[in-house]
């Protein structure tokens, strides 16, 4: 939230048809937990694509940031990737490094221990991840610190090390993307029978309140079909 100009956000893992349903949802949630005062301004979305390339420089290109598959494949983040792989291109474009033999060393370790993660969150599910979030409060509270336990999930260590060649074969496919790169790509889970739900009625209001704005000039970055 900055001056006034807030996000809601909702993130969606499986294929889905209705996207804005959970949107409307997300929304109707706040509305109770909290006093929002909302005017909605604009809906923005996006399809995220995680995917580990084979290589970081292709064609006399640096790939950097998201598009060249530095993101946490557990969180979704990439702010810091995208600002180092930023600098470390501009430097390699200086002469001042190598940038292939950088990412490698620098980041690619961090984008492994990610996929290995969301590999055993996957296999966790709800209330494995519940029990995750709740050890990481308590540490955060003895510690006074919640990156100390965000550090020890991001350590490579022998598990994870051991780990890794089952979360390639059995989590990432392989593709050929348009530009000749071949990446290890995350594909989208195929949506389940839970999946299926009918909107609470103020969701409901809410995305009909959303239609009025569309209607008198609020935009859409995104379609249905791009979940
Ligand atoms: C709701 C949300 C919350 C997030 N929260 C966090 C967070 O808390 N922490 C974090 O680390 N990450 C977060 N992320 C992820 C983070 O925003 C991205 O990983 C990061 O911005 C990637 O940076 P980037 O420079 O690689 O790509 P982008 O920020 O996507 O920048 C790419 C730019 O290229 C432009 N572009 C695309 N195609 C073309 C073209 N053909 N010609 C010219 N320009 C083009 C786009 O318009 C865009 O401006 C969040 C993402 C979302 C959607």
């Amino acid at each position: 939230m900055i001056d006034g100009i807030g996000l809601i956000c909702t993130c969606l893992w499986r294929q889905q048809k209705g996207t804005s349903r959970y949107l409307n949802e997300t929304i109707a949630w706040y509305e109770q937990h909290y006093d929002l005062n909302r005017k909605p301004i604009k809906r923005v979305g996006g399809k995220g694509d995680f995917s580990m390339p084979d290589k970081y420089v292709h064609d006399g290109r640096y790939y950097v940031g998201e598009a060249g598959g530095l993101q946490d494949f557990m969180w979704g983040f990439g702010m810091r990737y995208a600002v180092t792989s930023g600098v470390l291109a501009a430097k390699a474009v200086l002469g001042e490094c190598d940038y292939e033999t950088e990412v490698r060393k620098r980041l690619v370790p961090l984008v492994r221990a990610s996929a290995i993660n969301r590999f055993l969150m996957n296999r966790v599910g709800n209330r494995g991840f519940k029990m995750v979030a709740n050890h990481w409060m308590r540490d955060q509270r003895r510690k006074g610190d919640g990156l100390s336990f965000m550090r020890w999930m991001y350590k490579p260590g022998l598990l994870r090390r051991l780990l890794w060649p089952v979360v390639r074969l059995g989590m990432l496919r392989r593709k050929e993307l348009a530009d000749g790169r071949m990446v290890s790509r995350m594909p989208f889970r195929k949506s389940l029978s839970r999946d299926i739900w009918e909107q609470s009625v103020r969701a409901e209001e809410i995305g009909n309140e959303w239609n009025q704005v569309r209607k008198g000039g609020g935009r859409t970055s995104f379609g249905e079909s791009d979940a």
